[in-house]
């Protein structure tokens, strides 16, 4: 059995290696990080009680990692507190939404059908906590929140809190405009950064995050190109003290020591880094997207595109086609470049591995969507190609 799932694991290496990943909620780890997730900490317990006691004996190298880990991550963001331990972005959010709303509490938050992350929709995180959930309103062809929309929202709903963050978006909010009404109702802002983390990490998308919000939070393996994980950023002393409560046995046990090894490594080349692939990561997106809008793909937000690592097709795109979704995807990967069924393409990979030339890019997706076979040219594009911004 061993050998024979060895073996499948090994195709997927080739395969995936052989592909061209514009998948925007993906990214790849470097050598260093991937070692430190296959290592003998990934079966180890480490749990300090509030007692100051370790339950477990044997975590000195680990805890110093995950203190090492804090520290890192912290200071990437210019935060005072980093909370490194949830496993992905959803638990992050599910330990934000604890830590600050209170029994039977409610928050606005941004709409799957304008970008926004399904998670927060009132069945999921909402009914399983025993919150209420309500739609900020959002100008979806602007790509901005509605302010006096916000506004009549607060004035209505009376939430506890606002949640912003996007699954699909590409571009930063209007904070200070946000902040403002908000504060003037006293409800807090926290902004879940879960597909630009690697964006803000490297100071090129929505900058004032943390200026304007009491948490910055959300997935490490999106345009952050660490394992798959979360983190929770803060200045508030209290706050952190609550989100780090909330995680061991409320939204998790163990924490997966060797992940947060690996976390540390990815921020440690964020540090060095960050800037240039940000930078590499945004300028790649609005070149890509305005490459394919000028061979007549209805790439939405022309003339601007996109500020984050995403580029958003249109629903006219598939319908004037007659294709769905699914079937461009399906016809991209029968070429090995790897989209997701949800209308994005994410530049974070292909940036991070040096890739450019995005009129090259966007000729072999539209030669491929018109039935040409491109195989060989994505496989000799990619089969070219070190790891540019990383070790
Ligand atoms: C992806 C995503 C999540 C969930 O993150 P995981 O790391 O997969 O748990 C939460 N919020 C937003 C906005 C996301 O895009």
């Amino acid at each position: 059995m061993a050998s024979e799932i060895l073996e499948i694991l090994r195709k997927h290496v080739s395969y995936r290696r052989s592909c061209l990943n514009l998948q925007a909620s993906e990214n790849r780890l470097s050598d260093n990080a991937l070692q430190a997730m296959g290592n003998d900490m990934y079966a180890r317990y480490s749990h300090v009680t509030d007692s100051g006691e370790n339950s477990y004996g044997g975590s000195e190298f680990s805890d110093r990692v995950l203190s090492e880990a804090q520290r890192i991550v912290a200071s990437l963001y210019d935060a005072e507190y980093a909370e490194v331990r949830p496993i992905g972005g959803h638990i992050a959010a599910e330990t934000v939404l604890l830590s600050i709303l209170p029994k039977g509490g409610s928050f606005l938050y941004i709409g799957p059908e304008s970008g926004g992350y399904p998670g927060y929709d009132q069945p999921y995180l909402p009914d399983m906590l025993g919150y209420r959930s309500y739609r900020i309103p959002y100008d979806d062809k602007n790509q901005a929140i509605d302010l006096e929309g916000l506004s009549t929202a607060l004035e209505r709903n009376r939430p506890d809190l606002i949640v912003l963050g996007q699954s699909a978006f590409v571009r930063p909010y209007d904070l200070r405009g946000v902040s403002q009404i908000a504060s003037d109702m006293h409800v807090p802002i926290v902004y879940d950064g879960s597909h630009v983390m690697g964006l803000i990490a490297g100071g090129e998308f929505q900058p004032d995050a943390l200026e304007y919000c009491a948490a910055l939070y959300g997935s490490t393996h999106k345009s952050f190109f660490g394992p798959q994980g979360g983190i929770i950023l803060t200045n508030d002393r209290d706050l952190y003290n609550e989100i780090h409560r909330n995680t061991i046995w409320y939204t998790m046990d163990n924490y997966h020591p060797s992940r947060v090894a690996a976390l540390a490594i990815a921020a440690d080349e964020m540090k060095r880094h960050g800037k240039d692939y940000a930078k590499a990561l945004a300028k790649n997106s609005k070149s890509l997207a305005s490459g394919l809008y000028e061979l007549g793909w209805e790439v939405r937000f022309p003339p601007w595109f996109s500020y984050s690592h995403q580029v958003l097709l249109s629903g006219e795109f598939f319908s004037s086609r007659k294709i769905t979704p699914v079937q461009f995807s399906q016809r991209m990967e029968s070429n090995r470049i790897i989209v997701d069924r949800d209308s994005r393409i994410g530049l974070s990979e292909a940036t991070r591995m040096g890739v450019s030339d995005m009129s090259k890019v966007a000729s072999l997706m539209d030669r491929a969507l018109q039935g040409v076979k491109v195989v060989q040219e994505v496989s000799d594009l990619v089969s070219g190609l070190s790891m540019k911004f990383g070790d």
